[in-house]
């Protein structure tokens, strides 16, 4: 019988790569997709690579959105990254941050749609979560289960019956529990990139290195990457 596919966001980021170790475990063939909408670094998207090769994916696409323009965001050398904030402070923000990207996942998830009814795969596999709070707007189950309303009237597979179901199997993890999940299924976090800055080594200072640190503490393991502090 023929595996099911599955589309599977993998930006090199952990949320992401553990995010495919589901889809990879729950039996799909995965085509991976990342994107590179000009982060002020590229090694979130090397990390992609080597993640893809871990997978053995079916196929993995890059998508160069950087000549678009439209992502001004403090990831894209827009805003100054918050540095330093303590885990309280990130936790309880009420304001969007600065490394909120505009309409990330819309753009994301429309183009991973496309891609997945052209590989007539029946699931699109995404590594958001809402308890460790970001603040971002597009990252809320609420907004996944509107987006998932939109397949269901947006495609020809789905008009005449097919399925192309959003997954969020780490929605409701927070990093520690992503890590532990991560272990189990034999994910090389070596190979995984969290930091917004992107120098040699991570920074340890940005939120995402903050957040990234604490899961790993709390999961009572220690995170392969060097720090710079
Ligand atoms: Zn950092």
């Amino acid at each position: 019988m023929k595996k099911k596919a599955a589309v599977c966001l993998l930006s090199g980021g952990m949320d992401s790569c553990v995010a495919t170790a589901v889809a990879l475990g729950e039996g799909y063939s995965i085509h991976a997709l990342t994107f590179d909408y000009g982060q002020i670094h590229e090694k979130e998207i090397a990390c992609a690579i080597k993640l893809a090769k871990d997978f053995s994916v079916e196929e993995h696409r890059i998508i160069d959105l950087r000549l678009i323009g439209l992502f001004e965001s403090a990831l894209t050398g827009g805003e100054v990254i918050p540095e330093n904030r303590t885990l309280k402070e990130i936790k309880e923000q009420t304001e969007i941050p600065g490394t909120y990207v505009p309409a990330r996942n819309t753009v994301f998830l429309s183009l991973a749609l496309a891609y997945a009814e052209t590989r007539c795969a029946d699931a699109i596999y995404i590594g958001s979560h809402a308890v460790d709070y970001s603040g971002y707007p597009d990252c809320r189950p609420e907004y996944f289960k509107k987006f998932q309303e939109l397949i269901d009237l947006a495609t020809k597979k789905t008009v005449e019956g097919g399925e192309i179901e959003i997954r969020t199997p780490l929605l409701y993890n927070g990093k520690a529990e992503i890590v532990k999940k991560g272990v189990e299924l034999g994910v090389d976090f070596s190979h995984t990139w969290s930091c917004y800055k992107g120098q040699g080594k991570a920074c340890g200072r940005c939120d995402s290195c903050i957040l990234r640190l604490n899961g790993f503490k709390e999961a009572g393991l220690t995170d392969p990457i060097e720090y710079e502090i």
